[in-house]
């Protein structure tokens, strides 16, 4: 019960799956675009780093209530599996539906948001 929802600018909660604000017909990220995207390589991040930036945007892409985030973590292993390391355990948590390579761009990890619960 105690469960913070997103708010619209116009301070309406909104809900899951939601693509238009109730009150002022505003889209939501969901009713944007449904997808984000977070660069974690292109600074000369570190593989904690990376994970760090990682946890900040699906933070970000649940509050939006996208459907889904594309993590960029350009071509190098070290920080690819750091990547799908975190991806596995939000996997495991329960907070992504599931994740795949990009198809066609071995840099990106793209990954299934679950509604917040
Ligand atoms: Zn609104």
């Amino acid at each position: 019960m105690s469960r913070r929802r997103p708010l619209c600018s116009c301070g309406v909660p909104l809900d899951p799956g939601q693509s238009v604000c109730v009150k002022c017909d505003r889209p939501t990220a969901l009713g944007r675009s449904g997808w984000t995207q977070v660069d974690v390589a292109h600074h000369g991040q570190t593989g904690p780093v990376a994970e760090r930036q990682a946890d900040a945007a699906l933070a970000q892409a649940q509050g939006l209530l996208a459907a889904g985030l594309v993590i960029v973590h350009g071509r190098g292993d070290r920080l690819r599996l750091a990547v799908r390391n975190r991806a596995c355990r939000w996997l495991m948590e329960g907070r992504i539906a599931k994740f795949e390579d990009e198809p066609g761009n071995p840099g990106a990890l793209r990954v299934w948001l679950r509604p917040p619960v």
